[in-house]
This record gives structure tokens, sequence and C-alpha cells, in this order.
């Protein structure tokens, strides 16, 4: 009678969820440190809905562990965060991620790479300052990168994060809000900040074509957007019909399976060489 008590269930709970974020903190301090390939980048294409051409790729790290199998990347860049690995994170994501953008440039390819960053790595100057040296050394400029950030990272206390947004985009770098619609901000607000692109989430996209509150949302993002003269990606483009909307609308990028799932460096490569964006 007592172990399937409400107090007890809330223990074995609350135990579960502790012990699993203990197993994902050793596991991944393990991974960092070895040499083993757990962790991974791919990447996903964004096209341009002017040409219906690539213009683009989101990085977006993956990890797969023996013990644990594959881990979202949403769960453990929590956990991380809150661990203290973060910067370790990041550090290896713009390792790995500015080496494949100069692999791609040697073969004449002119996407972008958009990186997503933490809150915590926009307050990190030294972490800046890694990947200002990272694109150097590959002799790439600060152009080739676009930085995505959320609204949370710029609402609370956010006066250094501000003010390091600041000192990059001097320096030639590029920001997106990610997750656009799902905070608190507003394009007004956005417009005293150096951003220059927004990306509406894809919670409101997936059902685009079907949902009539979706469109009406995602219309007047896209009219807003326009007076204020930010560029806009849709993420979440699942069908052709939901992307024929956004290209009529003048949404800028579309992103989503629809186009490509994310992939890892090599069949990026074969992607790119068969597809019609
Ligand atoms: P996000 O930055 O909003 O990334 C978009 C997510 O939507 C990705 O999930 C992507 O795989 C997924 N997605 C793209 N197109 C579609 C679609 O058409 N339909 C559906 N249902 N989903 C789509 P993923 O890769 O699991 O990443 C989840 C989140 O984890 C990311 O959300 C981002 O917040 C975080 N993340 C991923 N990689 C990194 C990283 O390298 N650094 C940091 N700091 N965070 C990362
Ligand atoms: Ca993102
Ligand atoms: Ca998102
Ligand atoms: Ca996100």
């Amino acid at each position: 009678i007592h172990s399937d008590s409400w107090c007890v269930r809330y223990r074995t709970d609350l135990e579960d969820k502790y012990n699993r974020r203990l197993a994902i903190t050793t596991e991944l301090k393990r991974a960092l440190a070895s040499q083993q390939n757990e962790l991974s980048m791919v990447y996903q294409p964004k096209v341009d809905l002017r040409t219906m051409k690539v213009c683009s790729m989101e990085a977006l790290i993956r990890w797969n562990n023996s013990a644990l199998g594959f881990v979202p990347p949403d769960e453990f860049i929590t956990i991380a965060e809150q661990a203290g690995l973060i910067e370790q994170v990041t550090t290896w994501v713009m390792q790995q991620t500015i080496a494949d953008l100069a692999y791609f440039r040697a073969k004449g390819y002119e996407f972008t790479v958009a990186m997503n960053l933490s809150t915590q790595d926009i307050q990190n100057k030294v972490l800046l300052r890694k990947l200002v040296a990272l694109l150097t050394q590959e002799g790439l400029s600060p152009e080739a990168l676009e930085l995505e950030i959320t609204e949370s990272d710029l609402v609370a206390d956010a006066s250094l994060a501000i003010e390091n947004l600041n000192e990059l985009t001097a320096r030639g770098f590029h920001f997106a809000i990610d997750d656009f619609g799902t905070g608190y901000s507003s394009l007004a607000y956005l417009k005293n900040l150096p951003v220059t692109t927004i990306k509406i989430d894809k919670s409101f996209i997936l059902a685009l074509a079907s949902d009539e509150n979706d469109q009406q949302i995602v219309h007047t993002v896209l009219s807003l957007a326009s007076v204020f003269n930010l560029k806009v990606v849709a993420e979440g483009v699942e069908d052709v019909a939901s992307l024929e909307i956004l290209k009529e609308w003048g949404c800028d990028i579309a992103q989503g399976y629809f186009i490509s799932r994310p992939l890892n460096r090599s069949d990026l490569e074969n992607w790119l060489q068969n597809t019609p964006f």
C-alpha cells in the first residue's frame, strides 16, 4: 500500500530526475575530455525565398553516448549551463563549426553558418574573444557567421549581454533572435538592439497551412518586421503549402524538414550536389 502512495512516487520521480541529471553531467564531462566522437555537429539548410537557393546552415549539436543513448540537445544544454560546462560545450561547437565552414568555403560554397549561443555565452568575454580568434585562424570574416540567441537572454539583467552584442556587431557579427514569439519582448523593443534577424518559432509554422490563428500571428509578425527592417526566418517548414504562404507574404528565409533534416558534414556535401535548392 505504501509503495504506491503519492509521496513515494513523488520521491522516486525526483530521484530519477536527479540520477539522470547526474549521469548526464558525468558523461558529458567525460565526452568533452575524450576524443571519441560522441559529440558531433549537424547542419540544417536554410533557403532564401526570393531566389529559392540555399543561403545558410544552422549548426546543431548532437550527442550519442554509449550508456545514455541519444541525448536531445535541449536537455543536455540546459544541464550543461547549470553544471558550469556550457563554456566547454560552446568552445567545442565553435571549433567544429568554424572548421566545417572553412571546409565548405574552400570547396567554393558561399553559405553562412548560424551558431546557437546560450545565455551564459553572451556574457562570457573570454569565450567571445575565442570566437574571434578561431575565425581569424581560419581566415574567415565575422560576416560568415550568424549568432542565434533567444529573447530571454536580453530581457533579464542584460546590460553585459547587450554591451557584448554591441561590441561584436561593431566587429561585423550578425545576431538573430531565436524562438521569436515564445517570449515577452516585442519587435519595437528589438528595434533598439543590434539584431538584424528574427526566427519565428516553429510552433507557429508547423501547422501554418491549416491553422488560421498561426496565419494571423505570422502575417502580423511579417508586416511589423518589414516596418522595423528586420529579416525574418521561419523555422519548422514541413510542407510545400507553408513554404508557398511564407513566400507570398514576403518572409525572407525558410528552414525545415521540407527543405532538409539536419545533416552531418558528408551527408550535407552529397545533399548540396543533388538539391534543387
Ligand atoms: P533551436 O535553436 O530552436 O533549433 C531548431 C530545432 O528545430 C532543432 O532541434 C531542429 O532539428 C528542429 N527542426 C528543424 N526543422 C524542423 C521541422 O521542420 N520540424 C520539426 N518538428 N523540427 C524541426 P534540435 O536540433 O533538437 O535542437 C533543439 C534545441 O537545442 C535548439 O533549438 C537549441 O535551442 C538547442 N541547441 C542545439 N544545438 C545547440 C548548440 O550547438 N548550442 C546551443 N547553445 N544550443 C543548441
Ligand atoms: Ca536556433
Ligand atoms: Ca526554435
Ligand atoms: Ca531553442
